[in-house]
């Protein structure tokens, strides 16, 4: 029987799984993985905690979870896989079925036949067209070369001050990784938030956090030049005009897909730019398949076709690749609904499906939307904050969309609503999910369904939220509502908003009712720390006939402003 040849292009997450996955179903395909690094399954995740000292080995970014490094002689062994490494894929003869690949360290040109290949050539980063962007000191952090560069800056302690080029996830990662090796970063994003896949008010209670671990961040600014002496970096120079000194600027504005090579071979590309594939993963050319950052995917909820640069899905992608490349169409990939989280130093930032404003973006006109902040578990287990925020369609109830971010467990969270989306699950069924409950886990009502809770009672009109950002503009205007604090006197004491705001704790609240607005049309605003309170304070008031009462969500932890203590 005449043995089947694959050849994958790129060997970090897709290429590496898809031969992998190639190898299960065929044990007598001839697999080759042509890798253009020196270092093969890389675990890109994983550079900003190598350079922020989590570990100093960086063969712990290339081994298996038993700790074997994932070299060619690995591969070989292991898998029977043929890996070629420092090699680059310079053209492909679609018609003949062959790739020409140079060896970049010999030079040596050679020429492999394929019956099916599969592009795992990942992405690159944007590189801003400005004037010194050719500098010594700016960096990516998007290579192992990268992160080795990174790593010693670190380890050598002669740089002390750092700009980061964007306020996106790797951006942000990035900033913990070299402020936890002692330099002084600013984080500088064109755009009025960080990470934009949370919405403003999420993303400024980041930002919050970001400061308070003393790096700058500066938003609503780009970078209009690197400044340099004798090729060296020396600052950057801000679109408004403002320098900032630094001998490191790493760039993280994001990136695009790697398809040079798949264009020039005549396959179709996206409007993204990402290599065109239909459900099994599989180009403009039947034998050709594509996986991972190189790849457009399809966003399940919208329907468009986006690049999502993700390594979970590169895996996933890549799993399905080499599956039908080995198999024929079998295997389908769904899409992608976008869930992704980051570590902000001691808090996570997560999100699946879609924020209010790619909601909104999306088509989706008649959404409502909750937030909710709660401990993760209770306070005799240390429960930790988290705050999130549920998109969800007003009519039909299905949940949209769900951010979360805290120092608790923000990773189950977006867990639980990722596969809630995917179900296209609505605001009922999360009502009376049934979660694991224990103490050292959860609430007895976990975070999630008390979301749903929050939600439902909005949708039914028992509820009227409103955000912290209207509050602060009515108590900044004329309008001026009756603000209502319903917490102790010694919670007020420890920490208040001190915008004009009345305390009557909630306990006192039917006894002293008499000091409300007497007009029941009036506009009352009720809140606690975490607006439990304040939304039993106003369903007090909505029983006693105030018709106008609503609850400022998330309380004051969702708060973003300065408070007065
Ligand atoms: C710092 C950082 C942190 C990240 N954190 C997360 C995270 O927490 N969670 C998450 O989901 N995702 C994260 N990502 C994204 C994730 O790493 C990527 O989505 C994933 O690596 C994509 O895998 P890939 O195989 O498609 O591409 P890549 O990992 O980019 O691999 C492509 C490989 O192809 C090789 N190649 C390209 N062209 C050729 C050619 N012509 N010939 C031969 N070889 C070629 C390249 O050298 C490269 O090694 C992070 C990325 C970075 C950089």
């Amino acid at each position: 029987m005449e043995k089947k040849k694959i050849i994958v292009i790129g060997g970090s997450a897709a290429g590496p799984k898809a031969a992998a996955r190639a190898r299960r179903l065929d044990e007598n395909a001839e697999i080759t993985i042509i890798q253009k690094s020196s270092d093969l399954s890389m675990a890109s995740c994983g550079y900003p905690y190598y350079v922020g000292g989590y570990f100093d080995d960086r063969n712990m970014l290339l081994c298996t979870p038993t700790g074997v490094v994932r070299d060619p002689k690995y591969y070989f062994n292991a898998k029977n896989i043929n890996a070629l490494i420092e090699t680059e894929v310079t053209g492909i003869n679609r018609k003949e079925k062959i790739v020409t690949a140079v060896n970049l360290i010999s030079g040596k040109e050679e020429k492999l036949n394929y019956d099916k290949l599969i592009f795992a050539t990942g992405a690159v980063p944007r590189i801003p067209s400005i004037p010194g962007a050719d500098l010594t000191g700016i960096s990516t952090l998007q290579s192992m070369k990268d992160a080795d560069f990174l790593k010693q800056v670190g380890k050598e302690k002669k740089i002390t001050k750092a700009v980061i080029i964007g306020g996106g996830l790797i951006g942000i990662e990035t900033c913990e990784a070299l402020e936890l090796a002692g330099i002084k970063i600013t984080v500088i994003e064109m755009l009025p938030q960080l990470l934009t896949f949370l919405d403003w008010e999420l993303a400024k209670l980041v930002e919050n956090h970001v400061k308070s671990k003393k790096a700058n961040v500066i938003t609503d600014n780009g970078i209009a030049e690197f400044l340099g002496v004798d090729g060296k970096l020396t600052g950057v120079k801000l679109e408004n005009g403002i320098e900032l000194p630094c001998e490191l600027a790493v760039i993280a504005i994001g990136v695009r897909p790697n398809s040079t090579l798949a264009k020039a071979a005549g396959l179709e590309i996206g409007q993204n730019g990402g290599i065109v594939v239909n459900e099994y993963m599989q180009t403009s050319d039947k034998d050709i398949f594509a996986a991972g950052d190189c790849v457009e995917s399809f966003n399940i909820i919208t329907g468009k076709k986006i690049h999502a640069p993700f390594g979970d899905l590169a895996n996933l992608q890549g799993r399905i690749a080499g599956e039908n490349a080995i198999i024929g169409n079998k295997a389908v990939c769904p899409g992608t609904i976008q869930t992704g989280i980051c570590k902000v130093f001691d808090y996570a930032a997560g999100s699946t499906g879609l924020s209010e404003k790619a909601a909104k973006l999306a088509g989706f006109n008649d959404i409502e939307t909750v937030i909710n902040a709660s401990p993760d578990k209770p306070g005799f287990m240390k429960g930790l904050l988290i705050i999130s925020k549920l998109v969800a369609d007003r009519k039909t109830g299905r949940i949209l969309g769900v951010q979360c971010i805290g120092p608790g467990d923000v990773s189950k969270q977006i867990a639980i609503w990722a596969m809630a989306i995917k179900g296209k699950l609505t605001v009922d069924d999360m009502v009376n999910a049934d979660l694991p409950y224990a103490p050292p886990f959860s609430l007895a009502i976990d975070h999630s369904i008390a979301t749903a809770h929050i939600m439902q009672n909005k949708l039914a009109g028992l509820m009227t939220g409103i955000s912290c950002r209207e509050v602060k503009e009515k108590m900044n205007s004329q309008e001026k509502p009756y603000l209502l604090d319903v917490r102790d006197p010694s919670e007020f004491d420890q920490m208040r908003l001190g915008i004009g705001e009345h305390l009557i704790p909630l306990g006192a609240l039917r006894n002293r009712l008499g000091e409300l607005p007497a007009d029941k049309d009036a506009e009352i605003i009720c809140y606690c720390k975490i607006s439990l309170r304040g939304y039993e304070a106003a369903r007090v008031l909505n029983g006693h006939g105030w018709k106008n009462v609503k609850v400022m969500e998330g309380g004051i932890m969702a708060w973003f402003y300065p408070r007065e203590k």
